[in-house]
């Protein structure tokens, strides 16, 4: 018997793209206090360029408050959230075995 995991599946963003995104097209916000990632999208290898000067053209009309700031749009490899093998059991090494016992060296 096999268990399915429960996984997103994520697609590029592009409308009618199914393949798999390898980038984020994405920008970092700040409020001069905090800051964090403002994703305008994922995007697959063909998509990443189009995707870029969407985020542009976005960013180019984006309104801040005062205080706040977003830099420009760029492409960030999208790394996966989760590890795509299970946790190494063995990670934990064995306790050290005790050492051989030698021979004392005879005169
Ligand atoms: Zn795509």
């Amino acid at each position: 018997m096999t268990r399915d995991r429960f996984r997103y599946h994520f697609t590029c963003t592009t409308p009618g793209c199914t393949r798999t995104p390898q980038h984020k097209i994405a920008s970092i916000w700040s409020d001069g206090q905090i800051s964090e990632l403002k994703t305008y999208g994922l995007a697959c290898s063909e998509h990443a360029d189009a995707q870029l000067e969407a985020a542009r053209r976005k960013h180019a009309v984006t309104r801040l408050a005062e205080g706040e700031s977003l830099a420009p749009p760029t492409v960030l490899p999208l790394t996966p959230l989760h590890p795509t093998t299970p946790p190494n059991p063995t990670a934990n090494p064995p306790p050290p075995t005790p050492p051989a016992h030698s021979s004392p060296a005879q005169p």
